[in-house]
């Protein structure tokens, strides 16, 4: 009994601090997505870097070479590859046996932050096994009910 009473009130605070987190994040910082989940440092994140700058993926080395001495997180990057969007990097920070950051206290806030729902407006996705996942805010059953509330009320 005392057992079933306390999961009802820590669920209903875990609800609350949900529902704060959507508030803030949608209110506030004007997102319309709230990050779940947490890093499970697969690693996956540091490989395959596509770099964008000045709202252009970058595409060649000469591009890559100017943009180096603006900040030092592109110093640890490598190209391994190039496709149709652009040069492939890949991190030489990951310790790709441990899939873990060897530069973890000194990496930059990019780092730190992923991932941001900024990566979806650029085109980028996060993999399937990353441990973070992107929910709505506005969920569609919500977005559904406003539609058929306007179509009703006109
Ligand atoms: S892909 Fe996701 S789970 Fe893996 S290291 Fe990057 S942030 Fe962490
Ligand atoms: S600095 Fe570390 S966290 Fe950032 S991309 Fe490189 S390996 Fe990953």
């Amino acid at each position: 009994m005392i057992k079933k009473l306390v999961n009802t009130i820590l669920n209903k605070i875990f609800y609350l601090q949900f529902e704060f987190s959507k508030f803030f994040a949608s209110k506030i910082l004007g997102r319309k997505y709230i990050r779940t989940g947490k890093c499970k440092g697969c690693g996956r994140c540091c490989q395959r870097i596509y770099v964008r700058h000045s709202k252009n993926i970058i595409k060649n080395e000469e591009e890559f070479e100017r943009l180096k001495s603006q900040h030092f997180f592109y110093g640890y990057l490598k190209v391994i590859d190039k496709d149709e969007s652009g040069l492939v990097f890949e991190c030489t920070k990951l310790n790709k046996d441990t899939g873990k950051c060897t530069a973890y206290k000194h990496r930059a806030l990019i780092c730190r932050q992923y991932p941001m729902e900024e990566i979806f407006m650029m085109g980028g996705i996060i993999t399937e096994e990353c441990g973070f996942k992107f929910v709505p805010i506005i969920s569609f059953e919500e977005i559904l009910n406003k539609v058929k509330k306007n179509v009703v009320s006109k």
